[in-house]
């Protein structure tokens, strides 16, 4: 008998993998959780029925998502991570010898607990003496931060739920205030492909621009996640994301990626002139 695993991404498409077994079913109080394991995309983390994280795709977000404001300003120690609950952000942080201290606030202990236990390959890092969890709502966390932090990272839900706070204009000016004189703010921000997700990526990209000088968002592909064409924002009070890019000083690292490299940096920040079109002024 087969069995199959689909998730709505909007009222008339579906998104379907055939799975081999569920392993976790859970509730907390925030929202349901599901493990499942797959032959094409491994292990897979599904929060209240939204595919989250697979064993085989997390390498192209978690890359993305910390690389690009790591190449931009190598100097970065100090780092905020906003849910993140799988770990694979945070994995990726600590391979930076830079890094001092990484806070990463996840409102939903359940979801560390459960990836702990069957998505290691993501929460693998979470015992590093840099990290630091606090198990509390961002939006509350921040608010009384100031100039702390060198890089925010929000790796949320969509903005329903438990992450509907994390796109608001209060949330976006205490992310500014809680970042130092240079800091960076990267943000999930959504598909421009299908109306309901880009409506929420405008208004982000709007909020954030209200405060930050410099205001930009950049693509990537995640063929797991709603259309497959998926943007981060990336946001600061100094650093313009391609100009002041430090592809060689990145490069001397010596970090062994499978997605990013500084190439694909610049790529990423040039959009097709509908999603343009989209983050322009109202
Ligand atoms: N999108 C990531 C990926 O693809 O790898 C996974 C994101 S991670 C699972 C999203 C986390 O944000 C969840 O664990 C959820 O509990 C957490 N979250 C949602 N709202 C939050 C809030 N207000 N404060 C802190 N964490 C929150």
């Amino acid at each position: 008998m087969e069995l199959w695993y689909t998730e709505q991404h909007t009222p008339d498409v579906r998104f379907s993998i055939n799975i081999e077994q569920q392993l976790c079913c859970k509730k907390s109080e925030f929202q349901r959780i599901d493990v499942f394991y797959s032959k094409e995309f491994g292990r897979f983390l599904a929060l209240d029925g939204l595919m989250m994280v697979t064993e085989k795709d997390e390498f192209i977000y978690h890359e993305m998502i910390t690389h690009v404001p790591m190449a931009v300003n190598p100097d970065i120690k100090q780092v905020l991570v906003i849910g993140a609950g799988d770990g694979g952000t945070v994995r990726e942080l600590t391979r930076y010898a830079s890094i001092e201290r990484i806070d990463m606030v996840e409102i939903d202990k359940m979801v560390v607990e459960v990836c702990r236990e069957f998505i290691p390959q993501t929460a693998c890092r979470l015992d590093d003496e840099r990290v630091h969890i606090y198990y509390e709502d961002g939006l509350r966390f921040v608010r009384d931060k100031v100039d702390a932090y060198d890089l925010i990272i929000v790796d949320s839900t969509d903005p329903f739920g438990p992450g509907e706070g994390l796109f608001t204009k209060e949330f976006y000016g205490n992310c500014y205030k809680a970042l130092k004189e240079d800091g960076i703010l990267v943000n999930q921000q959504e598909t421009p492909y299908y109306t309901a997700y880009a409506n929420s990526m405008r208004r982000a990209h709007q909020r954030i621009r209200a405060f930050f000088p410099i205001c930009r968002a950049y693509q990537f592909h995640l063929p797991t996640y709603p259309s497959g064409h998926w943007l981060f924002g990336f946001a600061s009070k100094r650093y313009d994301p391609v100009t002041d890019l430090y592809a060689e000083r990145w490069n001397a690292l010596g970090l062994e990626t499978r997605y990013y490299n500084t190439e694909l940096h610049k790529g990423a920040f040039a959009l097709p002139n509908y999603v343009k079109e989209l983050l322009e002024d109202e």
